[in-house]
């Protein structure tokens, strides 16, 4: 923790900058722009330190500031979490339903080669109550799947309000921590994210919550208060989605100039997106899925070398945000599902065309959309939206939306 507040001394915001130097605009996935870090001899530029750490809320625990999730199941990944322990990225991130298990599975092939690396790594896992509520059978898969005896922290996956999470998972999650299975128990939500952290702050059971933070969201004073109140409960928090990218491409002209402003000063917008975040001391860790090594390294640098953004950083940030609020869609589900009773979980359905057009990955969105309730995919032509588009404080076209997502996903 110290060594990083150190950092920013100026001699290390110099490094960074003549690191950063030659970051230029490399692969572009889904209109967000990665930096790739590469010095002067064409070399990818790699993290000189570790990624600093920040303490895991009141647990005691100090992650990585910098977290790796996603699927960990094709044969480079070996690599991926080599590289990741080199870094000092030892917080990762995995669920049940990543890949049916394969996610689980590829970790757990690291971890019967090189057990000795267990215990370096902060290993978080996901159940997800939609698919019932038989947990601990479902987690002794998942530890085996992982092979490990325990879990640092078991997220229940993806509620969408705080009733999501009933009294029973309280004792339970007790009763998992004295069999030393969880050391850690919480939540992960995309959807409703204030009123989920409001209602968190109140359960003293809850040891940590992953959420969607970004630029766009970070200053609306719901969810400032939201965060604060958790950061005071002691409450681990992780940040997710903080590239703030929306189910519609945006195509913004100010995308191109915030992109090229960010160039000469020497890091990437994507980098910026995550320095945004990080700025926030009350968030322990940024969770990013990082497809292959570049981004990864780009990420770490970022992490090790986390230099303030000026104010009119944050300006272009604000700026751009507002220019494409409407291609954002900013999860209150419970605005636009209620109109329709609840019968399409459009928040959802959106996130998965946010993984196409952002992401561009499809398969992917395939994995998300088949985890939601079976009767989406019919219900997407079938439905008259127009109540749910009324609803949205965004405007987003979301009968045009669901039309194309049964397209792309049915
Ligand atoms: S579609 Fe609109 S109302 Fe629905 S979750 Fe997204 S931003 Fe909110």
């Amino acid at each position: 923790m110290s060594s990083y507040r150190n950092q920013s001394a100026k001699s290390n915001r110099r490094d960074f900058f003549k690191k950063a130097a030659a970051i230029g605009f490399g692969a572009t996935l889904g209109g967000l722009s990665f930096g790739r870090p590469r010095t002067a001899e064409g070399q990818i530029a790699l993290p000189k330190e570790p990624v600093p750490v920040r303490p895991f809320g009141r647990s005691g625990v100090k992650v990585s500031s910098l977290s790796m999730g996603g699927m960990f199941d094709i044969l480079t990944n070996r690599l991926m979490l080599a590289k990741a322990l080199e870094w000092g990225v030892n917080y990762w991130d995995t669920a049940e339903g990543y890949g049916g298990g394969r996610s689980e599975t590829g970790i757990g092939r690291w971890f019967s080669r090189n057990p000795a690396t267990r215990k370096q790594v902060f290993l978080v896992t996901k159940l997800s109550r939609r698919r019932g509520d038989d947990f601990t059978p479902r987690l002794e898969k998942c530890l085996k799947r992982l092979h490990t005896d325990y879990v640092d922290l078991l997220f229940v996956h993806g509620i969408r309000g705080i009733a999501d999470m009933e009294p029973w998972l309280e004792s339970w999650s007790k009763d998992m921590k004295q069999a030393g299975k969880i050391k850690l128990f919480g939540f992960s939500t995309h959807t409703n994210m204030e009123a989920c952290l409001e209602g968190a702050a109140r359960l003293p059971w809850i040891d940590g919550i992953m959420f969607t933070y970004n630029y766009r969201l970070m200053h609306e004073p719901r969810m400032r208060a939201a965060v604060d109140a958790c950061y005071r409960a002691g409450i681990g928090l992780t940040a997710m989605k903080t590239q703030g990218g929306g189910p519609v491409m945006s195509g913004s002209a100010s995308e191109i100039e915030m992109a090229s402003r960010f160039m000469q000063k020497g890091f990437s917008d994507h980098q910026a997106k995550l320095m945004a975040v990080w700025e926030d001391q009350r968030i322990a860790c940024i969770c990013s899925q990082m497809p292959n090594l570049t981004i990864m390294a780009t990420n770490a640098v970022a992490a090790v070398n986390q230099t303030r953004l000026s104010r009119s950083d944050h300006a272009m940030l604000a700026r751009y945000a507002r220019e494409t609020r409407s291609d954002y869609c900013a999860g209150c589900g419970r605005l636009c599902s209620e109109a329709l009773a609840n019968r399409v979980p459009i928040n959802d359905v959106m996130r998965c065309l946010m993984y196409v057009n952002a992401y561009q990955d499809l398969e992917l969105a395939r994995i998300t959309f088949n985890c939601l309730p079976a009767q989406t995919g019919a219900l997407l032509t079938r439905l008259n939206f127009s109540a749910a588009e009324r609803s949205c404080p965004r405007n987003l076209p979301i009968g045009r939306l669901m039309r194309e997502a049964s397209v792309l996903l049915t």
